[in-house]
């Protein structure tokens, strides 16, 4: 997908204020019918410049391959386009040891980058928006949401864009989409007890995706 100069100039000195890293644009078909969105990049994503290539990404390549759809049919992003980071040291065998560690991006890194997640959107118009985890879930349909309490179902409903770029603010867009909520393929790291409900996810997401078309 081609980008304005002018939009990619703008949502990188939105987010020059806080503690990020490299700038990866989303990939795939820009025709998508199913658009998928992550949270931020990793390390691996901001040195290579793509989207969900690092341990993640082996997971998400086994969304599709579940859901029998090749990932460049479909367009992969996220909520927020460089590496959010924080400095931790820690101590091996006595010896302190400074390293960045990702964390989750926070509400005015997401205000930064929303003018370029709501582009996509706005351009590629998918039927089915999977929200990766709950930093996706909560940007597009706005309250606290709980990816525990919400994945697999399909919920219709309106999303959430930029009011304007003097306001942190959102508005709803007038158009619905299906959203469909999925744990991020890194939760299975954290905890791998939710892999047989991805699974569970995945199976119903390829039945849903097969009766939408
Ligand atoms: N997590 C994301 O949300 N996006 C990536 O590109 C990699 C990990």
């Amino acid at each position: 997908m081609e980008f304005p100069k002018e939009l990619i100039d703008l949502v990188k000195r939105r987010i020059e204020p806080y503690d990020v890293e490299g700038f990866v644009l989303g990939g795939g078909n820009s025709q998508a019918d199913l658009m998928m969105i992550g949270e931020a990049p990793g390390e691996n994503e901001v040195i290579e410049g793509k989207p969900f290539i690092g341990r993640a990404g082996k997971e998400l390549d086994g969304y599709f391959q579940a859901i029998g759809i090749p990932r460049e049919e479909a367009y992969v992003t996220s909520v927020v386009r460089s590496r959010p980071y924080k400095v931790v040291t820690t101590q091996k065998r006595g010896i302190p040891h400074t390293r960045k560690a990702n964390r989750k991006p926070n509400k005015l890194e997401i205000f930064a980058h929303a003018p370029i997640l709501d582009y996509q959107i706005e351009r590629i118009q998918p039927k089915i928006i999977v929200a990766l985890g709950g930093v996706a879930l909560q940007r597009l349909i706005g309250g606290s949401g709980k990816i525990s309490e919400c994945h697999g179902e399909p919920i219709v409903s309106s999303i959430q864009k930029l009011k304007n770029l003097e306001e942190n603010t959102w508005v709803w867009s007038e158009k619905e989409y299906v959203i469909f909520p999925m744990y991020h393929p890194a939760a299975v790291f954290y905890n791998p007890k939710v892999r047989s409900e991805i699974e569970a996810d995945l199976s119903k997401m390829k039945k849903y995706i097969e009766n939408f078309q």
